[in-house]
C-alpha cells in the first residue's frame, strides 16, 4: 500500500513508473543486467537517452532553436553556471528575488560578479512581504542586461510568477522552474534558459535539466569549470562526464508516461482542480491559513497555517497515521505546507482535504 506523499523533494513518482523500473530492474531490454550498469555511450543507454530528450521536446515544445542538456549538481550549480555561462563577456545581470530560492541564485550570481565575472543588479525583492511578488512600479530593471533571472515558483514560500506575469523584458529570460516545469504548458520561446533539478517534477535527485536557446552558447566565461560549460556539454551530448544514467532513464520513463497521459495541458487540467480543491479548503475555513496573494499562488507548493500553532504537532502525527506524509512546513515558513507535483494524485488531495475537515471538526 503507497501512501499519499506530499514532500516537496526529493518528491513523489508516478506508481506506474517506479512499477516499471522494478519489472525490468535485473534484465533491462534482454540484456541480463540493470540500465544502471551498462556504460553512458553503449547504443542502448544512447538510445534512451536520446529518447527521453525527444519527449520532452514534444512535451514542452522545444524548438531545434534550442539545446537540451541533462546534467549533473541539481538546481543550486545553476546558480554558478548561469552567470559563469551567460555574463562571461561582462556586462549585467539583473535578478528579480521573491522568496529563498531565487534569493540563493542572486547571492550566487553576486558573488561570482564580485570576484570579477560582471555586475549583477537586484531588480527588487520581497523580504518585507514575502507572500507576494514586488509590485512592477518598483522593478528597477537595467537597460541593457545580459540576462533578468527570476523563479516561476518558490517552492518553500508557495509564490507563483507565470511569464505572462512579467512586465516587457528585453534581456533574455532565464527561469528557475524546478518546481513546475511540466505541471503547466509554458511557451519555451519565450526564454533564453529554464533549468530545473530533476526530484520535484521529473524523476529522481541527480538529474539537472538546462534547456538553453542556442545563441546564447557563445558567453561563457574562461573561467567557468569544463563540466559546467553548457556548449562543452553540448557538444559532448551532456556526456563529457558520466552523467547521472539511472535518473536520467527513470526522468525518461516520466517523460513517457506524460506523453501516454495527453502531455502537459492534460496534467494541467488535473494540477487546478487539485491546487482548487486544497486552497477553496483553506480559504472556506477559519481553522487553516494560507497567507500568498491569490495573483501570485503557487499550484505546486502550498504552505498553509493552523490557527492555534499549538496544534501543530498533533496535526502531524495524525496526518502520519492517516498515510498522508510530509506535511511539514519548511521551517523558514512554518506551519504546514502541501507538495502537490504532477506525480501526486487528485485522489490524493481529496484525501487530505477530507483529513483536514476531520482534524477541524475534532479540534476546531
Ligand atoms: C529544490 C529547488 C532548488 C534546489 O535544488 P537542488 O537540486 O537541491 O540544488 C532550487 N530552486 C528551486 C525552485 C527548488 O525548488
Amino acid at each position: 500500500m503507497r501512501a499519499f506523499n506530499f514532500c516537496a523533494g526529493p518528491a513523489a513518482m508516478p506508481t506506474e513508473v517506479l512499477k516499471k523500473a522494478q519489472e525490468e530492474l535485473l534484465d533491462w531490454n534482454g540484456l541480463g543486467v540493470s540500465v544502471m550498469e551498462i556504460s553512458h555511450r553503449s547504443a542502448d543507454y544512447v538510445a534512451v537517452a536520446e529518447k527521453a530528450e525527444s519527449d520532452l521536446r514534444k512535451l514542452m515544445g522545444i524548438s531545434d532553436e534550442y539545446a537540451v542538456l541533462f546534467l549533473q549538481g541539481g538546481a543550486a550549480l545553476q546558480f554558478s553556471s548561469v552567470p559563469m555561462n551567460l555574463l562571461g563577456r561582462g556586462g549585467v545581470a539583473d535578478y528579480l528575488v521573491t522568496g529563498t530560492w531565487s534569493g540563493k541564485a542572486y547571492k550566487e550570481a553576486k558573488r561570482l560578479a564580485a570576484a570579477g565575472l560582471g555586475a549583477v543588479n537586484l531588480v527588487a525583492d520581497n523580504s518585507e512581504n514575502a507572500v507576494t511578488v514586488p509590485s512592477k512600479s518598483d522593478w528597477n530593471l537595467s537597460d541593457n542586461a545580459s540576462y533578468f533571472h527570476y523563479c516561476s515558483n518558490e517552492t518553500i514560500h508557495g509564490i507563483r510568477l507565470g511569464v505572462n506575469d512579467l512586465p516587457a523584458i528585453k534581456a533574455p529570460l532565464v527561469a528557475d522552474m524546478s518546481s513546475d516545469i511540466l505541471s503547466i504548458p509554458i511557451d519555451v520561446s519565450k526564454f533564453g534558459l529554464i533549468y530545473a533539478g530533476a526530484q520535484k517534477n521529473i524523476g529522481p535527485a541527480g538529474l539537472t535539466l538546462v534547456i538553453i536557446q542556442r545563441e546564447l552558447l557563445e558567453q561563457a566565461s574562461d573561467f567557468c569549470p569544463m563540466v559546467m560549460n553548457y556548449k562543452n556539454q553540448l557538444e559532448a551530448d551532456s556526456m563529457l562526464n558520466t552523467p547521472a544514467t539511472y535518473s536520467w532513464y527513470l526522468a525518461g520513463l516520466v517523460f513517457e508516461q506524460l506523453l501516454a497521459q495527453g502531455g502537459v495541458e492534460a496534467i494541467y487540467k488535473v494540477n487546478q482542480q487539485k491546487a482548487e480543491l486544497l486552497y477553496q479548503t483553506i480559504d472556506e475555513s477559519a481553522f487553516y491559513r494560507n497567507d500568498v496573494n491569490k495573483n501570485h499562488r503557487s499550484i505546486m507548493n502550498i504552505p498553509f497555517f493552523l490557527a492555534d500553532s499549538n496544534l501543530d504537532k498533533l496535526f502531524l502525527e495524525k496526518s502520519k497515521s492517516a498515510g498522508l506524509l510530509n506535511l511539514k512546513g519548511h521551517r523558514v515558513v512554518g506551519g504546514m505546507r502541501a507538495s502537490i507535483y504532477n506525480a501526486v494524485t487528485l485522489e490524493a488531495v481529496q484525501a487530505l482535504v477530507e483529513f483536514m475537515k476531520d482534524f477541524e471538526k475534532t479540534h476546531g
